[in-house]
């Protein structure tokens, strides 16, 4: 019995000090590890209670960071929407994590992009290449590149590295130079037309000049001949370097016109006066026709010669018809608001496929034609520019072989 007893209560004691053992190996570890977070949290020992506390605030602290690094993306991408050139930034593997509508709206992209790899997105292969190229070297790079879809486009990309919330991205700004690119084609296609148009007349000047320097001048009507080409075409010059400085000075508005109450009646009268003898002299029947006591507010001077410079076009284009009447009719009608001045003729007409660029500088409909009648190509867009200055605007119809009508509109000052 006695044995039995000592047996149970070793055995309780054994029990006993394993239970007591583990539970203090147990609480060591786990005093340990409060001290270790402890530690990392706060610096040092404190007690667990506290450790809660840091831990809670921590917790807080992390959410407002959240909260902010959100409201900062918002931000971001505010700014970003409101730039009016094209941005989009990549990660390292090539995907969207925010673009721009102006950067969509120049590659049409109607879905969601965030996410997505360009490639999915856009089908121009310029700027794949570009991104890619700049995704392998992550370094700053630059190219222009051509949009055909959704519009027809020329866009500067231009690439830079930065590191966002500790992610090296890349930024890529697009730049539409599509007006800059036009400007500067339409400029070197001036300064080609201006260099031929000069260049012409000189040739022929001095082909003539030297022909009648070789001369015995014998043939004083070879002689003659000769000196009047050299004339006319010295005067073409002329007219041409006096047109091109005229449209240069309105163009930069160095040009001052003197606005004043005028009857639109004497503008056609003192037109008339000075084109019937030309018409005279090319068999070109002229008539004149106008609605009086109406006033319009303009430059005398610029309106004549607008007029002018269309009933002289009428008059010479008609005269080059071979056959048919030859007639220009020559008018100034007041309707409520405006009143227009018509220029109409018989004359050779204009191809309809021709009419849209007619205003355009140097455009001429029959090149040999024009020259012909000692044309500039200038005529007409100066017409024009003297019609918007007046606040009107001028429209043309015409029918090959039958002839053909201008119109200059302007606002009626008073009338009766
Ligand atoms: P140009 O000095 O050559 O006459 P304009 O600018 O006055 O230049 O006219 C441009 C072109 O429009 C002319 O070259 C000609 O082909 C055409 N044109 C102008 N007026 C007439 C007209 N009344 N009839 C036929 N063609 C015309």
């Amino acid at each position: 019995m006695l044995t039995t007893f000592a047996v149970v209560f070793a055995a309780f004691g054994v029990v006993g000090f394993t239970l007591a053992f583990v539970y203090h190996r147990g609480f060591r570890q786990a005093r340990k590890i409060l001290k270790d977070v402890s530690y990392t949290v706060v610096g040092k020992e404190v007690p667990t209670i506290k450790i809660l506390d840091v831990l809670k605030s921590m917790k807080r602290d992390l959410e407002n960071k959240y909260e902010e690094a959100i409201r900062s993306r918002e931000n971001m991408r505010t700014i970003i929407e409101n730039i009016s050139d094209g941005i989009v930034i990549l990660d390292h593997w090539g995907k969207v994590l925010m673009d721009n509508s102006a950067a969509r709206e120049l590659f049409g992209i109607k879905e969601e992009s965030e996410g997505k790899k360009l490639v999915e997105l856009v089908d121009n292969y310029d700027l794949l290449d570009f991104t890619d190229k700049s995704l392998n070297s992550f370094k700053k790079g630059s190219k222009e590149i051509t949009i055909l879809y959704p519009k027809k486009c020329y866009v500067k990309c231009d690439s830079i590295s930065v590191t966002l919330s500790e992610e090296e991205v890349l930024i890529i700004l697009m730049k539409d130079v599509t007006k800059e690119q036009e400007l500067d084609a339409m400029r070197r296609e001036f300064i080609s037309n201006v260099s031929h148009e000069l260049k012409t007349p000189l040739t022929s000047i001095h082909g003539y000049a030297e022909t009648l320097l070789d001369d015995d001048f014998n043939d004083v009507k070879i002689v003659k001949r000769f000196l009047s080409i050299i004339e006319a075409e010295s005067a073409r010059m002329s007219r041409l370097i006096n047109d091109l400085l005229d449209l240069q000075k309105t163009e930069e508005g160095k040009t001052t016109f003197h606005f004043k109450e005028i009857e639109i009646s004497e503008v056609v009268e003192y037109v008339s006066r000075i084109v019937k003898p030309l018409a005279e002299s090319l068999n070109v029947e002229m008539n004149t026709s106008y609605d009086v006591d109406v006033t319009v507010n303009g430059d005398f001077d610029r309106l004549v010669q607008a007029v002018l410079n269309l009933t002289d076009n009428a008059i010479k284009y008609t005269s080059q018809k071979e056959k048919g009447p030859k007639r220009v009719f020559l008018s100034c009608r007041a309707m409520e608001k405006e009143c227009v001045f018509i220029i109409k003729d018989t004359g050779p007409g204009i191809p309809s496929n021709s009419i849209s660029r007619l205003f355009d500088r140097f455009y001429r409909v029959d090149k040999a034609r024009s020259r012909k009648v000692g044309g500039t190509g200038l005529g007409l867009s100066i017409v024009k520019m003297i019609a918007e200055k007046h606040k009107g605007h001028i429209e043309v119809s015409s029918k090959e072989g039958v002839g053909s009508e201008f119109k200059i509109f302007l606002p009626i000052l008073k009338k009766g």
